[in-house]
């Protein structure tokens, strides 16, 4: 499987207090990536299950903009 490829990474709802992987039930939270769009400066936050290492999305859309000095 592609690294970094859509396919494998799940949506989950962004509703409540999120802390519990929805596959293995792990709930100690999940570590934090970032996906960027190839050649533009807007991405996505997504999250990974330490325990599982399976992927998920939250809408979390962001973007970078040039650091005054
Ligand atoms: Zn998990």
């Amino acid at each position: 499987m592609e690294m970094g490829s859509s396919q494998e990474i799940e949506v989950l709802e962004a509703r409540g207090e999120i802390y519990a992987c929805p596959s293995c039930g792990y709930t100690d939270g999940f570590h934090v990536s970032f996906r960027w769009n190839e050649g533009a400066s807007e991405g996505e936050v997504y999250l990974i299950c330490p325990s599982c290492h399976r992927r998920f999305r939250m809408g979390w859309q962001i973007s970078t903009s040039p650091i005054e000095p």
